[in-house]
């Protein structure tokens, strides 16, 4: 259950169902299972892409991990450890639970429940994401998610920098019947703008889909289009394709999107959770190594030489209340 929800969702702007005898639902051209894989010290993620998807088919998008959602035991939370980035933003939306994030530059903070942080790696810094310490003795739900979205050539050595989006920043949205809230994080949707700011123009969104509901939304022509599954059943397209939770759905060129939940959902996930994806392809050369997404393999090896050299930045000295702890 995520832990931004609506009393009353008609109270809500409402997003307005495309007509479809003069707008073109989007056809879906793939289906994707995710990955299920170990990201940092080894919490469980799953991967839709990259893996069976070029990074054509997603740009502007790199990569997307589902974390969770899981319930932990006391003890058992893990995160990342120190790791470099640079040349694309990542963006970090916490569902339920927490996540603690400091960096080379000496920022930091703690997302929960609904935020989001908003990183953009650029010239490059390095960064560590752990659960807090509280989530780590106590356990308890956890369930995020993190995208990266590239950056064109003539920004990716701009110099880092951060948003930090609370919950209460997101934008709330009803579909035209109440049969779907929308939180739009970043981009715009319908005329509606997301509070998220972006080098790259993006539209990213969380919808909860009731049972049985259909979710009917305008999606820019000139925008890629891709819908993935954090729990429940559903179909996608006026097709009707089945997808189900830690399925992608890529779309193919039309004017609105379409989305229904089934009827009868699992007990454990009672709605359709879906993320909405889409964005300008920046339609550059991609040369990657591990946290480096540059345009040519020189680049990449110049992050690798200045990651070394220190120049994105050392660990910094841990504060002083982890120190007394530890002890
Ligand atoms: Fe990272």
């Amino acid at each position: 259950m995520p832990a931004v929800t609506v009393d009353d969702i008609l109270v809500l702007p409402r997003v307005h169902r495309p007509d479809p005898a003069v707008a073109k639902a989007r056809p879906v051209k793939a289906v994707v299972q995710a990955i299920s894989t170990f990201e940092g010290e080894g919490f469980p993620v799953r991967r839709p892409f990259p893996g069976k998807l070029s990074l054509v088919d997603t740009d502007p998008f790199l990569l997307l991990d589902q974390m969770g959602a899981v319930e932990y035991a006391p003890g058992e939370p893990k995160g990342t450890p120190w790791h470099p980035h640079r040349g694309f933003e990542t963006v970090t939306y916490i569902m339920d639970g927490a996540f603690a994030h400091r960096d080379s530059t000496g920022g930091g903070g703690l997302i929960s429940d609904g935020d989001t942080q908003w990183m953009t790696a650029g010239s490059g810094l390095l960064h560590i994401e752990t659960p807090p310490e509280e989530l780590v003795v106590s356990g308890g739900l956890f369930h995020g998610v993190q995208l990266w979205v590239n950056l064109p050539r003539d920004v990716k050595m701009t110099a880092p920098r951060y948003q930090d989006l609370s919950r209460g920043d997101t934008v709330l949205l009803s579909s035209d019947d109440g049969g779907a809230l929308i939180r739009l994080i970043a981009g715009e949707l319908d005329g509606h703008s997301g509070p998220g700011i972006t080098y790259t123009p993006i539209t990213y969104a969380h919808a909860t889909i009731e049972p049985g509901a259909q979710l009917s939304i305008p999606w820019r022509r000139d925008y890629n289009s891709m819908v993935y599954v954090l729990s429940g059943s559903g179909t996608a397209g006026a097709e009707g394709r089945p997808i189900r939770e830690g399925q992608l759905a890529v779309f193919g060129e039309g004017d609105h999107l379409v989305l229904s939940a089934d009827a009868t959902q699992d007990s454990r996930a009672p709605k359709l959770d879906v993320l909405l994806l889409g964005g300008q392809p920046i339609r550059e050369p991609i040369f990657h190594y591990g946290p480096f997404v540059m345009n040519t393999r020189d680049e990449v090896v110049q992050a690798v030489t200045d990651f070394q050299a220190g120049r994105m930045g050392i660990i910094p000295p841990e504060p002083e209340r982890r120190r007394s702890t530890s002890a």
